[in-house]
């Protein structure tokens, strides 16, 4: 008989968000009279519409596709080279920060990114991963086996779990011994944490004194207000050759229904082979993204492309105003209420401590039953993530004016 992939079945029970999806649903089919009440804080989804600059030049890109002269099939598997073009410019060098071209490769989302990078490390690498953390830098490494069983508390044999704590500001220190691949993600999901210049500094001298490789996450870097704290990891001396950076236009332009990211690989960064032979990786995914991928549709790309217009530059800074004014009056809120709230400043999520003695998951319950406001549960993003929820800065003014006040006859009632 065919085999299946082990792996997979070590996986912990459902993904964070069906669960909450799960038990939305139990709550709304047991009390189908107030559904229409419910608001949204769970999810990380953007909730504001597609800005017009995008919109028009996919609709401009739509009719080209319509016309014989301008029809396009097949793009570049790395992408139109307009758009990594706008990229390297808009987000490096514009700002002083050597990148190429041709070391950003397009894609459909920093989720596949992520995941799919492990194609081109081999097995044995000793992973770190935050903890609390993106769900899907721990699985994806499940999935491709380099890791054990999970223990009672969900955590993975195999897996080099870094705590965030309230003490460490929710950026870990570096650790004492050799890792080879490290998933830093700041400013963080969930936390809304930032690293500061110092302590990214720190990690990319770890890397480089280690032949460790970051995998960094900048899906939120757009947050970032204070011009002290970095949005790149390539802001840092020495990153070229130890670090790749995922960047998203699903938070900064509202794209997480449009589809459209990208990775940042130097040609400067290098890996070992099996035999201790220092090679590359640059060709490796290039080589990667041509197997495997097709790249993202041509009216998408062109919508990306023009979220680095004049005024698409305006629109992505009206959203993270709307956003980030959304995140202070949650921060605010949860303050005034006596909670222990951190993140929310450069980042769109509000994370709070749990008041009296409840656990995330309790806390979640009582929310949905109390309040009928859908946060996310801090255990569901790893051990060290119990005792806190998360509340999303991704909502309309309304809604969010609404959950500060539904906030106050919960934690109220403590
Ligand atoms: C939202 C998010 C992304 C973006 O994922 P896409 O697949 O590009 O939509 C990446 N990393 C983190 C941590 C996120 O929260």
């Amino acid at each position: 008989m065919a085999k299946l992939n082990d792996n997979y079945l070590k996986l912990k029970a459902g993904y964070l968000f069906p669960e909450i999806g799960r038990r939305v649903q139990a709550f709304t089919d047991a009390n189908p009279e107030v559904a229409g009440d419910i608001i949204r804080c769970g999810i990380g989804d953007v909730t504001e519409p597609l800005p017009a600059a995008a919109r028009d030049a996919m609709k401009a890109a739509v009719d080209e596709l319509g016309e014989r002269s301008s029809f396009r099939g097949y793009g570049p598997e790395q992408g139109y080279d307009f758009l990594r073009t706008a990229i390297a410019e808009g987000d490096y060098r514009g700002r002083g920060i050597e990148v190429a071209d041709d070391e950003i490769f397009v894609s459909d989302g920093s989720k596949c990114d992520t995941g799919n990078i492990l194609d081109i490390f081999g097995p044995g690498n000793t992973i770190a991963i935050t903890d609390p953390v993106y769900p899907v830098y721990v699985d994806t490494n499940v999935m491709a086996g380099n890791t054990g069983d999970a223990d009672a508390s969900g955590a993975y044999e195999g897996i080099h779990y870094m705590p965030c704590t309230a003490e460490n500001g929710f950026v870990p220190a570096v650790p004492n011994e050799k890792v080879d691949l490290i998933y830093l993600c700041y400013p963080n999901n969930p936390t809304g944490a930032t690293a500061t210049r110092e302590q990214l500094t720190n990690w990319v001298k770890y890397a480089q004194a280690n032949g460790s490789i970051i995998l960094y996450d900048a899906a939120y870097q757009a947050f970032v207000g204070d011009d002290s704290i970095p949005r790149s990891i390539y802001e840092i001396d020495g990153a070229r050759e130890c670090a790749i950076e995922f960047r998203s236009f699903s938070k900064n332009g509202g794209f997480t229904g449009v589809r459209c990211a990208f990775t940042v690989v130097p040609k400067t960064l290098l890996a070992e082979t099996s035999t201790g032979e220092k090679m590359p990786l640059h060709p490796l995914w290039s080589r990667r993204q041509s197997t495997k991928f097709n790249s993202v549709s041509y009216p998408v790309q062109r919508a990306a492309e023009a979220l680095y217009s004049e005024a698409g530059k305006a629109q992505i800074s009206a959203l993270i105003k709307h956003y980030m004014g959304n995140a202070k009056l949650l921060r605010e809120a949860c303050t005034a209420l006596g909670l222990n709230v951190f993140g929310g400043e450069n980042a769109p999520y509000v994370w709070a401590a749990c008041p009296g003695s409840i656990d995330s998951w309790g806390m979640f319950d009582k929310m949905l039953a109390e309040a009928k406001v859908v946060i996310t549960p801090g255990a569901g993003f790893g051990a060290a993530g119990e005792g806190f929820f998360r509340i999303s800065a991704f909502n309309s003014r309304e809604n969010v004016e609404e959950v500060c006040r539904r906030l106050e006859t919960v934690v109220g009632s403590f």
